[in-house]
Protein backbone atom coordinates (compact mmCIF):
# COMPACT_ATOMS: atom_id res chain seq x y z
CA UNK A 1 0.00 0.00 0.00
CA UNK A 2 2.10 2.80 -1.30
CA UNK A 3 -0.39 5.53 -0.76
CA UNK A 4 -2.03 4.65 2.20
CA UNK A 5 -4.62 7.17 3.72
CA UNK A 6 -3.54 9.79 0.53
CA UNK A 7 -6.20 11.82 -0.30
CA UNK A 8 -5.95 12.42 -4.22
CA UNK A 9 -8.43 14.42 -6.85
CA UNK A 10 -7.63 13.60 -10.75
CA UNK A 11 -9.80 15.66 -13.03
CA UNK A 12 -10.56 13.92 -16.61
CA UNK A 13 -10.74 10.78 -14.48
CA UNK A 14 -14.11 9.09 -14.91
CA UNK A 15 -12.66 6.84 -17.99
CA UNK A 16 -9.40 6.43 -20.27
CA UNK A 17 -5.92 7.07 -18.13
CA UNK A 18 -7.26 9.40 -14.86
CA UNK A 19 -9.65 6.58 -14.22
CA UNK A 20 -6.85 3.76 -14.59
CA UNK A 21 -5.14 6.24 -12.30
CA UNK A 22 -7.82 6.84 -9.95
CA UNK A 23 -7.94 2.45 -9.48
CA UNK A 24 -4.43 2.13 -9.31
CA UNK A 25 -4.31 4.71 -6.36
CA UNK A 26 -7.44 3.09 -4.50
CA UNK A 27 -5.68 -0.65 -4.55
CA UNK A 28 -2.56 1.52 -3.25
CA UNK A 29 -4.77 2.63 -0.01
CA UNK A 30 -5.74 6.13 -1.32
CA UNK A 31 -8.95 7.48 -1.21
CA UNK A 32 -9.72 9.29 -4.53
CA UNK A 33 -12.00 12.12 -6.01
CA UNK A 34 -12.97 11.25 -9.71
CA UNK A 35 -13.84 14.74 -11.33
CA UNK A 36 -15.35 14.76 -14.68
CA UNK A 37 -17.26 16.97 -16.78
CA UNK A 38 -20.42 14.69 -16.41
CA UNK A 39 -22.04 14.02 -12.72
CA UNK A 40 -23.45 10.74 -14.15
CA UNK A 41 -19.75 9.19 -15.21
CA UNK A 42 -17.92 10.66 -12.26
CA UNK A 43 -20.69 8.74 -9.86
CA UNK A 44 -20.65 5.53 -12.06
CA UNK A 45 -16.53 5.42 -12.27
CA UNK A 46 -16.50 6.25 -8.01
CA UNK A 47 -19.14 3.25 -7.89
CA UNK A 48 -16.79 1.28 -9.71
CA UNK A 49 -14.21 1.52 -7.36
CA UNK A 50 -16.19 1.14 -4.77
CA UNK A 51 -17.83 -1.88 -5.46
CA UNK A 52 -14.13 -3.10 -5.55
CA UNK A 53 -13.61 -2.35 -2.41
CA UNK A 54 -11.82 1.09 -2.46
CA UNK A 55 -12.64 4.75 -1.26
CA UNK A 56 -14.07 7.03 -3.81
CA UNK A 57 -16.11 10.29 -4.25
CA UNK A 58 -17.45 11.66 -7.73
CA UNK A 59 -16.91 15.42 -8.07
CA UNK A 60 -18.59 17.14 -11.45
CA UNK A 61 -16.17 19.80 -12.62
CA UNK A 62 -15.64 21.44 -16.02
CA UNK A 63 -11.89 22.14 -15.26
CA UNK A 64 -12.09 25.20 -17.50
CA UNK A 65 -14.74 26.66 -15.17
CA UNK A 66 -13.34 28.98 -12.20
CA UNK A 67 -15.89 28.17 -9.34
CA UNK A 68 -16.69 24.63 -10.31
CA UNK A 69 -12.77 23.49 -9.77
CA UNK A 70 -12.31 26.05 -6.20
CA UNK A 71 -15.70 24.00 -5.00
CA UNK A 72 -14.55 20.47 -6.05
CA UNK A 73 -11.48 20.94 -4.15
CA UNK A 74 -13.22 22.39 -1.69
CA UNK A 75 -15.76 19.56 -1.36
CA UNK A 76 -12.63 17.42 -1.21
CA UNK A 77 -11.36 18.85 2.23
CA UNK A 78 -14.76 19.29 3.62
CA UNK A 79 -15.69 15.35 2.64
CA UNK A 80 -11.76 13.92 3.97
CA UNK A 81 -10.48 16.39 5.63
CA UNK A 82 -6.89 17.32 3.43
CA UNK A 83 -5.53 17.12 -0.08
CA UNK A 84 -2.22 15.24 -0.51
CA UNK A 85 -2.32 14.74 -4.27
CA UNK A 86 -3.75 16.87 -7.49
CA UNK A 87 -3.81 15.27 -10.70
CA UNK A 88 -4.24 17.91 -13.86
CA UNK A 89 -5.19 14.78 -16.34
CA UNK A 90 -8.26 16.12 -17.99
CA UNK A 91 -7.63 16.62 -21.66
CA UNK A 92 -9.12 17.11 -25.54
CA UNK A 93 -7.48 17.13 -28.77
CA UNK A 94 -8.64 18.49 -32.20
CA UNK A 95 -7.16 17.70 -35.55
CA UNK A 96 -6.61 19.80 -37.92
CA UNK A 97 -3.81 21.93 -39.87
CA UNK A 98 -2.63 25.59 -39.01
CA UNK A 99 -4.15 26.85 -41.91
CA UNK A 100 -7.22 25.61 -41.44
CA UNK A 101 -7.57 25.68 -37.37
CA UNK A 102 -10.15 27.83 -35.87
CA UNK A 103 -9.22 30.73 -33.24
CA UNK A 104 -12.48 28.49 -31.50
CA UNK A 105 -11.08 25.35 -31.10
CA UNK A 106 -7.27 26.60 -30.77
CA UNK A 107 -8.68 28.22 -27.47
CA UNK A 108 -10.92 24.99 -26.98
CA UNK A 109 -7.86 23.17 -26.16
CA UNK A 110 -5.44 25.44 -24.46
CA UNK A 111 -8.45 26.19 -21.91
CA UNK A 112 -8.66 22.45 -20.89
CA UNK A 113 -5.45 21.66 -20.67
CA UNK A 114 -3.87 25.00 -19.72
CA UNK A 115 -6.56 26.74 -17.72
CA UNK A 116 -7.58 23.59 -16.61
CA UNK A 117 -4.02 22.36 -14.69
CA UNK A 118 -3.49 25.90 -13.60
CA UNK A 119 -7.06 26.31 -11.69
CA UNK A 120 -6.25 22.83 -10.00
CA UNK A 121 -3.16 23.76 -9.49
CA UNK A 122 -4.18 27.49 -7.50
CA UNK A 123 -6.73 25.67 -5.65
CA UNK A 124 -4.81 22.71 -4.22
CA UNK A 125 -1.69 24.98 -3.38
CA UNK A 126 -3.76 27.20 -1.79
CA UNK A 127 -5.28 24.33 0.92
CA UNK A 128 -1.61 22.54 0.44
CA UNK A 129 -0.22 25.61 2.31
CA UNK A 130 -2.60 26.02 4.26
CA UNK A 131 -2.51 22.39 5.70
CA UNK A 132 1.12 22.66 5.96
CA UNK A 133 1.34 18.96 5.08
CA UNK A 134 3.11 19.22 1.77
CA UNK A 135 1.66 17.29 -1.48
CA UNK A 136 2.30 16.33 -5.01
CA UNK A 137 0.91 17.73 -7.91
CA UNK A 138 0.84 15.56 -10.90
CA UNK A 139 0.13 16.89 -14.28
CA UNK A 140 -0.50 14.87 -17.50
CA UNK A 141 1.85 15.72 -20.55
CA UNK A 142 2.41 14.04 -23.35
CA UNK A 143 5.30 13.21 -25.80
CA UNK A 144 3.88 15.77 -27.18
CA UNK A 145 5.15 17.79 -24.26
CA UNK A 146 8.95 17.20 -25.91
CA UNK A 147 7.94 16.93 -29.75
CA UNK A 148 5.34 18.33 -32.48
CA UNK A 149 3.01 16.17 -34.81
CA UNK A 150 1.46 17.84 -38.02
CA UNK A 151 -2.14 18.85 -37.68
CA UNK A 152 -2.02 19.50 -33.32
CA UNK A 153 -0.72 22.35 -33.26
CA UNK A 154 -3.13 23.29 -30.17
CA UNK A 155 -2.56 20.38 -28.23
CA UNK A 156 1.37 20.48 -28.95
CA UNK A 157 1.74 23.90 -27.66
CA UNK A 158 -0.72 23.14 -24.50
CA UNK A 159 1.78 20.34 -23.69
CA UNK A 160 4.86 21.99 -24.13
CA UNK A 161 3.14 24.95 -21.65
CA UNK A 162 2.67 22.01 -18.74
CA UNK A 163 6.08 21.66 -18.26
CA UNK A 164 6.54 25.35 -17.37
CA UNK A 165 3.82 25.15 -15.16
CA UNK A 166 5.14 22.04 -13.77
CA UNK A 167 8.44 23.58 -13.37
CA UNK A 168 6.89 26.57 -11.74
CA UNK A 169 5.13 24.95 -9.51
CA UNK A 170 8.72 23.05 -7.90
CA UNK A 171 10.30 25.98 -7.62
CA UNK A 172 7.46 28.07 -5.42
CA UNK A 173 5.95 24.80 -3.78
CA UNK A 174 9.38 23.89 -2.49
CA UNK A 175 9.30 25.65 0.61
CA UNK A 176 5.74 24.13 1.31
CA UNK A 177 6.78 20.37 0.70
CA UNK A 178 5.01 20.68 -2.47
CA UNK A 179 6.44 18.68 -4.96
CA UNK A 180 5.21 18.54 -8.85
CA UNK A 181 6.15 16.07 -11.69
CA UNK A 182 5.07 15.57 -15.01
CA UNK A 183 4.48 12.49 -16.61
CA UNK A 184 4.87 12.36 -20.99
CA UNK A 185 3.23 9.17 -22.06
CA UNK A 186 3.53 7.71 -25.68
CA UNK A 187 0.15 6.75 -27.29
CA UNK A 188 -2.16 4.67 -25.26
CA UNK A 189 -5.27 2.97 -26.66
CA UNK A 190 -7.74 5.48 -24.80
CA UNK A 191 -10.85 7.11 -26.49
CA UNK A 192 -9.15 9.85 -27.25
CA UNK A 193 -6.54 7.97 -29.54
CA UNK A 194 -9.35 5.60 -30.81
CA UNK A 195 -11.13 9.22 -32.09
CA UNK A 196 -7.49 10.15 -33.62
CA UNK A 197 -7.06 6.89 -35.61
CA UNK A 198 -10.10 7.44 -38.63
CA UNK A 199 -9.61 11.33 -38.51
CA UNK A 200 -5.97 11.12 -39.25
CA UNK A 201 -6.21 7.97 -41.74
CA UNK A 202 -8.67 10.79 -43.57
CA UNK A 203 -6.52 13.65 -43.29
CA UNK A 204 -3.42 12.05 -44.38
CA UNK A 205 -5.24 10.04 -47.63
CA UNK A 206 -4.13 6.28 -45.39
CA UNK A 207 -5.18 3.70 -44.02
CA UNK A 208 -6.06 3.13 -40.35
CA UNK A 209 -3.69 0.39 -39.76
CA UNK A 210 -0.89 2.57 -41.23
CA UNK A 211 -1.94 5.63 -38.82
CA UNK A 212 -1.06 2.97 -36.23
CA UNK A 213 2.23 1.84 -37.86
CA UNK A 214 3.73 4.56 -39.82
CA UNK A 215 2.50 6.99 -37.72
CA UNK A 216 1.79 6.71 -33.82
CA UNK A 217 4.31 3.59 -33.13
CA UNK A 218 6.91 4.82 -36.06
CA UNK A 219 9.43 5.96 -33.72
CA UNK A 220 9.12 3.81 -30.58
CA UNK A 221 11.35 1.08 -29.96
CA UNK A 222 9.05 -1.85 -30.12
CA UNK A 223 6.10 -0.44 -32.07
CA UNK A 224 4.18 -1.47 -28.80
CA UNK A 225 1.19 0.83 -27.56
CA UNK A 226 1.93 2.51 -23.88
CA UNK A 227 -0.45 0.96 -21.40
CA UNK A 228 -2.86 2.43 -18.86
CA UNK A 229 -1.26 0.06 -16.20
CA UNK A 230 2.05 1.95 -17.33
CA UNK A 231 0.99 5.04 -16.90
CA UNK A 232 -0.76 4.54 -13.34
CA UNK A 233 3.00 2.70 -12.10
CA UNK A 234 4.63 5.83 -12.85
CA UNK A 235 1.58 8.04 -11.34
CA UNK A 236 1.63 5.99 -8.20
CA UNK A 237 5.72 6.17 -7.89
CA UNK A 238 5.94 10.28 -8.18
CA UNK A 239 2.78 10.42 -5.87
CA UNK A 240 4.44 8.04 -3.49
CA UNK A 241 8.30 9.38 -3.84
CA UNK A 242 9.12 10.14 0.05
CA UNK A 243 11.79 13.18 -0.61
CA UNK A 244 11.63 16.47 -2.24
CA UNK A 245 14.17 15.05 -4.50
CA UNK A 246 12.21 14.35 -7.50
CA UNK A 247 10.47 17.77 -8.23
CA UNK A 248 10.09 19.22 -11.31
CA UNK A 249 10.58 16.55 -13.56
CA UNK A 250 8.74 15.02 -16.63
CA UNK A 251 9.19 11.60 -17.09
CA UNK A 252 8.69 9.78 -20.43
CA UNK A 253 6.49 6.49 -20.81
CA UNK A 254 6.67 6.11 -24.22
CA UNK A 255 8.39 2.97 -25.58
CA UNK A 256 11.58 4.93 -26.32
CA UNK A 257 9.25 7.15 -28.80
CA UNK A 258 11.19 10.02 -27.27
CA UNK A 259 14.86 9.62 -25.11
CA UNK A 260 15.54 12.50 -23.26
P1 LIG B 1 -10.02 10.39 -22.66
O1 LIG B 1 -10.67 11.19 -23.73
O2 LIG B 1 -10.21 8.92 -22.65
O3 LIG B 1 -10.43 10.95 -21.24
C1 LIG B 1 -10.36 12.33 -20.97
C2 LIG B 1 -11.33 12.65 -19.85
O4 LIG B 1 -11.22 14.07 -19.60
C3 LIG B 1 -12.79 12.35 -20.19
O5 LIG B 1 -13.39 11.63 -19.14
C4 LIG B 1 -13.40 13.74 -20.37
O6 LIG B 1 -14.77 13.81 -19.99
C5 LIG B 1 -12.53 14.57 -19.43
N1 LIG B 1 -12.59 15.99 -19.76
C6 LIG B 1 -12.49 16.57 -20.98
N2 LIG B 1 -12.65 17.90 -20.88
C7 LIG B 1 -12.88 18.17 -19.57
C8 LIG B 1 -13.13 19.35 -18.82
N3 LIG B 1 -13.24 20.55 -19.43
N4 LIG B 1 -13.31 19.25 -17.48
C9 LIG B 1 -13.24 18.04 -16.88
N5 LIG B 1 -13.00 16.89 -17.52
C10 LIG B 1 -12.83 16.96 -18.85
O7 LIG B 1 -8.48 10.76 -22.76
P2 LIG B 1 -7.16 10.05 -22.18
O8 LIG B 1 -6.46 9.44 -23.32
O9 LIG B 1 -7.46 9.26 -20.97
O10 LIG B 1 -6.34 11.36 -21.80
C11 LIG B 1 -6.13 11.79 -20.48
C12 LIG B 1 -4.94 12.74 -20.47
O11 LIG B 1 -3.79 12.03 -20.95
C13 LIG B 1 -5.10 13.95 -21.39
O12 LIG B 1 -4.53 15.09 -20.79
C14 LIG B 1 -4.32 13.55 -22.62
O13 LIG B 1 -3.86 14.65 -23.34
C15 LIG B 1 -3.18 12.78 -21.97
N6 LIG B 1 -2.45 11.87 -22.88
C16 LIG B 1 -3.12 10.86 -23.52
C17 LIG B 1 -2.40 10.02 -24.34
C18 LIG B 1 -3.05 8.89 -25.08
O14 LIG B 1 -2.40 8.33 -25.97
N7 LIG B 1 -4.26 8.51 -24.76
C19 LIG B 1 -1.03 10.21 -24.51
C20 LIG B 1 -0.40 11.24 -23.85
C21 LIG B 1 -1.13 12.06 -23.03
Amino acid sequence: MRLKNKIALITGAARGIGFAIAESYAREGAKVAIADLGAEAAAEAAGHIRDNGGEAMAITMDVTDEQAVDQGVRAVVDAWGGLDIAIANAGIQHIDPLDKLAFDNWRKVMAVHLDGAFLLTRASLRQMYQAGRGGSIIYMGSVHSKEASPLKAPYVAAKHGLLGLCRAVAKEGANHGVRSNIICPGFVRTPLVEKQIPEQAKEFGISEEEVVRNIMLRNTVDQEFTTLDDVAELAIHLAAFPTNALTGQSVVVSHGWHMQ
